[in-house]
């Protein structure tokens, strides 16, 4: 029997009401598709400061380092934003995704039938959406360096530096063609060459990695055009591969395209060690506890985790089903209201849901 050990990151706020979710499905599925997982529970967030002084506290790190994947909830609450910014929540995160290496996000973007009404953009334009955006997670401008304030001046100023050398792109560039290669072999790699140096080397790059793969179909797109092309016409697109910055807009860009937050599941991944799947939301600290929160998001993420990090395909497939027939009969959390529908709690629809699979 396969055995498999996932670290629980249940975090904070709607955190603790969509893991249980999780929990009761993974369950589920390891009887029915006969594996062994064992799930280890661990602080992480704003209740891993409260109980250890830390928001990623060492044990926690060491267990999502010895897991075969982690699972994440999410975290953070507006009690924290006054802590020194290495105690805020935030922060565990950012330590997370450095100390698992985790240079890779992946996005996926499907547009669900039931729930064609639910964008704001029209039907039409939607209907055929299917996409991923591949994001670089631990380079770019967001970790540049020099990067600081200038005081000694009398106008003030900042800055950071976006950098990025061949290495780190050519890795990103091997996750899309993979990904790629398992969809319809074409890549869209965006970026700003046509003004910044840091952009031409990634296009340069991007173009030496994927040529060695004749059967692949690369494309470029500088970012403002990939903005209003994602606006205008989604389904152009399949994998989506862009630097940090560029990827952190557009995939929340292509990320409501979908309707709803609280539908977006995730990867970050690593070569050298487990991934983290988690929703694309944050805590939701407004609705948290009221027992209303769009489990999907999670539920979809635990999917991913089986799917990419586990290798249990048929079992993720199952899950993504058994959402898709939850829907199609008409259940819905409030989010997705359109006063057109059946309306369950978040634990009523954790229960839809695992009664499908
Ligand atoms: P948020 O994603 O938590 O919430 C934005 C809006 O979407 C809110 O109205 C919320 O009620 C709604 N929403 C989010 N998830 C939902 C779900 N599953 N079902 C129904 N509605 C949902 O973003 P925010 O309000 O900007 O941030 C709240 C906290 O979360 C902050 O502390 C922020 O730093 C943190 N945050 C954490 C992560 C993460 O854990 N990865 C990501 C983003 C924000």
């Amino acid at each position: 029997m396969k055995r498999y050990k996932v670290a629980l990151l249940s975090g904070d706020g709607i955190g603790p009401e969509i893991s249980g979710i999780s929990i009761e499905i993974l369950k589920k599925l390891s009887q029915k598709y006969g594996f062994d997982i064992e799930i280890k529970e661990e602080y992480f967030g704003g209740i891993a400061y409260e109980r250890l002084n830390d928001p990623a506290p060492k044990a926690t790190l060491d267990q999502c380092k010895a897991s075969d994947a982690v699972l994440l909830a999410c975290v953070g609450d507006v009690k924290y934003d006054a802590l020194p910014r290495e105690l805020r929540p935030e922060s565990g995160l950012l330590k997370l995704r450095s100390a698992l290496n985790l240079f890779a996000n992946i996005r996926p973007v499907k547009i669900r039938k039931p729930l064609l009404d639910s964008s704001s953009l029209k039907k039409e334009i939607i209907e055929n959406v299917d996409l991923v955006v591949v994001r670089e997670l631990i380079g770019g401008i967001y970790f540049g360096q020099p990067k600081g304030h200038i005081i000694d001046t009398k106008l003030k100023k900042a800055f950071n530096t976006m950098v990025y050398d061949s290495n780190e792109i050519e890795r990103i560039t091997e996750v899309a063609i993979k990904i790629a290669n398992q969809r319809s072999k074409k890549i869209c790699s965006v970026d700003k060459s046509n003004v910044l140096e840091v952009s031409q080397l990634w296009r340069d790059t991007v173009l030496e990695v994927t040529s060695k793969d004749k059967d692949l179909n690369l494309s470029n797109m500088y970012v403002d055009n990939a903005a209003m092309q994602l606006v205008k016409d989604p389904s152009q697109f399949d994998v989506i591969l862009t630097s940090n910055l560029f990827g952190d807009i557009l995939s929340d860009l292509a990320a409501m395209i979908t309707g709803s937050i609280g539908m977006l599941p995730s990867a970050s991944l690593s070569n050298i060690g487990p991934g983290v799947f988690e929703p694309v939301h944050g805590s939701a600290p407004d609705i948290a506890g009221k027992n209303i929160a769009n489990p999907i998001a999670m539920v979809l993420s635990t999917s991913m985790m089986l799917k990419i990090g586990l290798n249990e395909i048929e079992a993720a497939d199952d899950i993504e089903i058994a959402v898709d027939n939850v829907l199609s009969k008409g259940y819905r959390t409030a989010d997705l209201d359109n006063g057109n529908c059946q309306v369950l709690s978040c634990s009523e629809m954790g229960k839809k849901i695992i009664q499908e699979i």
